[in-house]
């Protein structure tokens, strides 16, 4: 094991003569990580600057002096999933695997701040979910009664708790969806997407790991062999890399950087669009998510609404915006919150996402000695951040699979072990 590297040391914070100082010599622009020449060869490549990617790379040298690390991207970091979502955290998943995973997530995010040394905004003012119909219901009692027994804190609320929530959302019995109840889960919440993945680079970068932007991995070298397939590195748009391990964190390009390798993933992919309004004077605290109407919406600390929805009804790959999805969102948060009528929309986005057939991710080792998978995260896998660089870090370090990750792999699809967690990730966050 090499000796833990020392991170380098940033200004925590500057006072109001140093920023002075700083703006009159012209030198305040301090880049938060380094740009570095690309060497040829590597212990670990990872392919994806998204903050699975970054985390990944942060966790090998934190948690093990493993610095001989490359994030390449083809983009500029964060220009994936990781820029265009709708910062939603929570962990009120279904099964007691995906909760269990998504709590240890969520209480990385907790000290998110501390470790990285980095303001990432996590704002933990609770999550609704609405139950419109009896069936919905029930599925909310059964993630509450999951949730509890895996420590996490959920429970189902009437419409007269959900009112003192949210006192804005229409609880009355006389609209066209009622709302019967809701899963309450006071530790979920909202963070600054940017600032996470600023802050692994940042933090990863500290400690010698390598981040290349514009640098896109076009092939994978695979050497074939009588005990099987071995990764031997990467070939990308400046020049060959070496490396005995590889790993995919590329999200929405997952199947194609998968397939470079020979290896095949039950994947598709899907456009997901959201949106957000002018800014309004605070109002709403909670996260609200409808899953029958197909809708969320939540309120940034600059006042704008973030609304999102389910993902398009055909898989591509365009990241355009549409009018058809517009208006049906807008149709659908006026279902529950009326008074918005007047509230202007800014913009809207579309990022990819890679959804699996049970709505759970694919981690871990692949046929292909050496070419591990961090894929298969939908539409709800910024908040697996933190967790699942941490595990494919263990992963790599130590050659075994961490528990918390085992029940991901890609061998439960050929196996018949799926993991449903479409009744808690039907909606996109
Ligand atoms: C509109 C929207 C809303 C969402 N809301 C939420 C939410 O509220 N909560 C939540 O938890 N999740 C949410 N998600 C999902 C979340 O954004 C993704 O699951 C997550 O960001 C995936 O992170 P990643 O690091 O794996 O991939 P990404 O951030 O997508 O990064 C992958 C990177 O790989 C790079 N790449 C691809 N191919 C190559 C190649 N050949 N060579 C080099 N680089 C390559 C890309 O340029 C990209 O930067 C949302 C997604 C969208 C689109």
């Amino acid at each position: 094991m090499p000796t833990r590297p020392r991170p380098r040391r940033y200004p925590a914070r500057y006072s109001a003569f140093s920023l002075l100082r700083h703006g009159l010599a012209g030198d305040h622009l301090v880049p938060a990580w380094r740009d570095r020449e690309l060497k040829n060869s590597y212990d670990v490549v990872i392919i994806g600057g998204g903050v699975h990617g970054l985390a990944t790379a942060y966790y090998l040298a934190a948690n093990h002096g493993i610095t001989d690390v490359a994030v390449l991207d083809k983009g500029y970091v964060g220009s994936g999933g990781s820029g265009r979502n709708t910062a939603i955290l929570r962990s009120n998943y279904l099964t007691p695997e995906g909760v269990r995973f998504y709590d240890r997530s969520v209480r990385l995010y907790e000290r998110l701040a501390a470790d990285l040394n980095y303001n990432v905004m996590f704002s933990q003012r609770g999550h609704l979910t609405l139950a419109h119909n009896d069936s919905s219901l029930r599925t909310m009692r059964w993630r509450a009664e999951v949730n509890k027994l895996e420590g996490v804190d959920s429970e189902v609320v009437g419409p007269a708790e959900i009112k003192k929530l949210v006192p804005y959302l229409d609880v009355s019995a006389a609209v066209r969806y009622p709302i019967l109840g809701a899963l309450y889960h006071p530790p979920g919440g909202i963070i600054r997407h940017d600032a996470v993945v600023w802050g692994y680079a940042r933090g990863a970068s500290g400690y010698g790991v390598h981040i290349h932007q514009n640098t896109e991995v076009t092939g994978i070298d695979v050497a074939g062999g009588p005990n099987g397939r071995r990764v031997r590195g990467v070939r990308t748009d400046r020049g060959d890399i070496a490396a005995s391990t590889v790993i995919n964190c590329t999200a929405g390009w997952s199947t194609l950087v998968a397939e470079m390798a020979g290896v095949r993933l039950p994947i598709q992919t899907f456009p997901l669009q959201a949106a957000v309004t002018e800014p309004v004077r605070p109002f709403l605290d909670a996260v609200v998510v409808s899953g029958s109407l197909h809708v969320y919406v939540s309120q940034t600390d600059r006042g704008e609404l973030v609304f999102g929805a389910s993902v398009d009804p055909f898989a591509g790959y365009s990241m355009r915006g549409s009018l058809e999805f517009v208006e049906g969102l807008a149709g659908h948060v006026l279902e529950l919150m009326p008074s918005l009528a007047k509230v202007r929309l800014l913009r809207q986005w579309a990022g990819l996402c890679d959804m699996t057939p049970d709505f759970s991710p694919i981690m871990g080792r692949t046929p292909v000695d050496g070419f591990l998978v961090d894929v298969g995260w939908g539409t709800y896998g910024f908040k697996a951040g933190p967790v699942s660089g941490e595990a494919m870090a263990d992963c790599v370090a130590t050659g075994r699979t961490p528990d918390i990750i085992a029940p991901f792999g890609v061998e439960r699809f050929a196996e018949g072990r799926l993991l449903g967690e479409k009744g808690a990730a039907a909606v996109g966050h």
